[in-house]
């Protein structure tokens, strides 16, 4: 344990998604009553994706239609995170982008300006994008071999899907990281930077706050890197010997939401 701390002492729960509070979707046993509790006692709460590609709204929309009733306010994406970033370190960047609407729409919202010609852009940001083409990746390597800076919104290398493993963001990044030589800088979890705006959000401190998730790599490894104490669920990604197997392991494993309800209610 890299933390003192007993479960109780929690003031704040930072929550992946997939695989820790639904699958696909079907809503996860014990997910919707622990964030009804949670929010019954007032404990503040974050659900944070590394999905770049669903708006704030559609996570919403998806998180209410399982029984988790949930406001804008509740929700930060990965798309969210590259926005804010770039909003404060570089408020007048052009941007290249490799993604999908939801990741426009992100930025833009943040008040950023986009451009399609490589030329013109000193910003590449890259995420999920399921219309890829050879030309925009043609394109965004141009712009980063120009000296554009080269952001990733996350590097999942691979999504779950009912047909098997299929490629994720990362699978991009890699293609242009290879062609480029340049490593992309990642906004998204296991980065500390999303972890830290999230933050920022519940308002309350990272000693106190739980990142909780079902993927090693992402999750608990970015919960560690902002100081944060982690809590693994074993519903989704990673077994239980992955996170036994961790230097410094999660502090709390759980079966599932049912377990770590239980376990923080004394229920
Ligand atoms: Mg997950």
């Amino acid at each position: 344990m890299s933390h003192d701390l007993t479960l109780a002492e929690l003031r704040g729960f930072i929550f992946d998604l997939d695989g820790t509070l639904y699958r696909g979707n079907t809503v996860l046993p014990g997910a919707a009553e622990f964030v009804a509790h949670l929010r019954r006692v007032g404990i503040p709460l974050l659900f944070l994706t590394n999905n770049a590609t669903t708006p704030p709204q559609g996570v919403v929309d998806r998180l209410t239609q399982m029984g988790i009733p949930a406001g804008l306010d509740d929700v930060f994406t990965s798309a969210q995170a590259t926005a804010a970033t770039l909003a404060e370190e570089a408020p007048n960047c052009r941007i290249y982008v490799v993604g999908e609407v939801g990741l426009r729409d992100a930025l833009r919202a943040a008040g950023l300006a986009l451009t399609d010609d490589f030329r013109e852009a000193d910003t590449v940001v890259a995420g999920m994008d399921r219309e890829v083409t050879y030309l925009k990746l043609r394109d965004a390597a141009l712009a980063i071999r120009r000296g554009a800076r080269f952001i990733a919104t996350n590097t999942d290398r691979t999504l779950p899907t009912e047909l098997g493993l299929i490629p994720g963001a990362g699978s991009l990044i890699g293609l242009l990281e290879i062609a480029t030589d340049v490593p992309a800088r990642v906004i998204g979890k296991p980065s500390a930077g999303i972890m830290a705006l999230g933050l920022r959000r519940l308002g309350t401190p990272a000693g106190l706050t739980a990142a909780v998730g079902d993927r090693v790599e992402t999750d608990i490894i970015g919960g560690q890197a902002a100081h944060m104490p982690t809590i693994a669920v074993l519903t989704g990604a990673s077994t239980a010997e992955q996170f036994a197997a961790m230097r410094p392991p999660p502090d709390w494993v759980f079966e599932d939401m049912v377990a770590l309800d239980r376990a923080y209610f004394g229920a």
